[in-house]
């Protein structure tokens, strides 16, 4: 088994400083360590999230690293290895070359990997897309099916949580195994690219699966644990073979001495390229709820929804919902009010579960994401030193 899946991903390096700021931080007490003492890392309760790593003021905790495998793959003649990069790395990879926050240098990314090598280049705005599309005829069929309006044995209960975070999976299996038959059972955006990759572009480019070898360039620490779960080989093939971070990625930009800044703008490859803007905003919270629900909406009504207006619930802000009133076509236009919430922090989750496992749950659709805010803050971001 791998290191990775035993040992997990984050680990305190180096000499702890015992300042005390990552318990803080952490989401579920996974950091054990007082005031003044050298603080460790329980894997059992680590999500892999690395929230402890970019907000270490010390610099004392890292992660296992995919890099050497990543750098022998692309030097193996029998290795055809493509890349696809997850939309919340475009918009921070430009701060390690000293752009401002928040610059889309989506178009430099492209041309730097494409000059490090990668066969193909892609985006994982494709897979978010393909997502969407099954989170929300998921949600649609336990909807027909709590309504009556088309019975499915096989449609699962409501509510429906989002299952493209890994952390939150994580978090969901160690603490409330009896929630997972409430996730979705979609694959995440990384995985599904992973899948793909391995079929339907292996095929279109000629290419033998077996030597295709897809790295995924991702915003979460988490990823690299997801990418190694055993389940993810369906198509006979290991979805993903290597997650590198944002941070990983600039650091391999700079080693190989490419002027990123001064590079000229390129296009991602189009064979799994395209996208809707549904996908793009799969990075901040409350995107993949509103992306799936658009998606339901349409099905449901045959109408588009209108804009959804998300609230804080009862002041705690990590938690926001929504109530939508859908027409359902199929029992003559006759209206469901769909409640969704999106939760940011997976501690903040646990009330709406055990809402869930008590029977008294408003909801019918829950997002959760780990980390603040989102991936966008994501612990494989670059570290924002200027904070302390
Ligand atoms: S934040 Fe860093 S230095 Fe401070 S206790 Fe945690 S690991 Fe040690
Ligand atoms: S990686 Fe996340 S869950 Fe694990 S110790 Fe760090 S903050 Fe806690
Ligand atoms: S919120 Fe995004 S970056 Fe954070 S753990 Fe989940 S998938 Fe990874």
């Amino acid at each position: 088994m791998s290191a990775i899946l035993t040992d997990g991903v984050i680990k305190v390096e180096g000499t702890c400083k015992a300042c005390d700021h990552c318990t803080s931080v952490c989401p579920t007490g996974a950091i054990t360590g007082l005031l003044g003492q050298k603080h460790k890392i329980e894997f059992k309760k680590c999500l892999n999230c690395g929230q402890c790593l970019i907000n270490c003021p010390f610099g004392r905790i890292g992660e296992a690293s995919m890099m050497d495998q990543v750098k022998t793959a692309m030097k193996d003649p029998n290795k055809y290895v493509v890349v696809q990069e997850a939309p919340a790395v475009r918009v921070a990879l430009g701060e390690p070359f000293g752009m401002p926050v928040g610059t889309n240098v989506k178009g430099k990314m492209h041309a730097a990997l494409r000059q490090l090598g990668f066969k193909q280049v892609y985006d994982t705005e494709f897979t978010a897309d393909l997502t969407i599309m099954e989170e929300g005829t998921e949600l649609i069929n336990r909807v027909y099916n709590a309504v009556g309006a088309v019975k499915d044995e096989h449609a699962g209960p409501l509510p429906q949580f989002t299952s493209c975070c890994p952390a939150w999976i994580r978090y969901a299996e160690i603490n409330y195994p009896k929630i997972l038959p409430y996730l979705s059972s979609a694959k995440s955006p990384q995985q599904m690219f992973g899948a793909v990759a391995k079929t339907y572009a292996a095929q279109k480019l000629g290419v033998d699966p077996a030597k295709m070898y897809v790295v995924s360039v991702m915003p979460c620490t988490a990823k690299k644990y997801e990418c190694e779960r055993p389940e993810f080989i369906s198509s006979g093939y290991k979805d993903v073979d290597a997650v590198i971070t944002t941070r990983e990625l600039a650091d391999w930009i700079k080693e190989s001495g490419i002027d990123f800044v001064n590079l000229k703008d390129e296009e991602a490859d189009k064979l799994i390229g395209s996208s809707t803007g549904a996908a793009t905003i799969f990075g901040v919270t409350g995107g993949v709820m509103e992306a799936a629900l658009r998606t339901a909406y349409e099905i449901l009504s045959g109408q588009t929804l209108p804009a959804v207006e998300f609230k804080s619930v009862r002041g705690r802000k990590p938690v926001r919902e929504a109530s939508v009133d859908i027409p359902i076509k199929a029992l003559g236009g006759k209206p469901l009010t769909v409640n969704v919430a999106i939760v940011t922090g997976t501690k903040y989750a646990a009330p709406l579960i055990e809402d869930v496992l008590a029977g008294r749950s408003p909801y019918h659709f829950i997002e959760v994401m780990n980390c603040p805010g989102g991936c966008i803050n994501g612990g494989g971001q670059p570290i924002r030193h200027d904070a302390y």
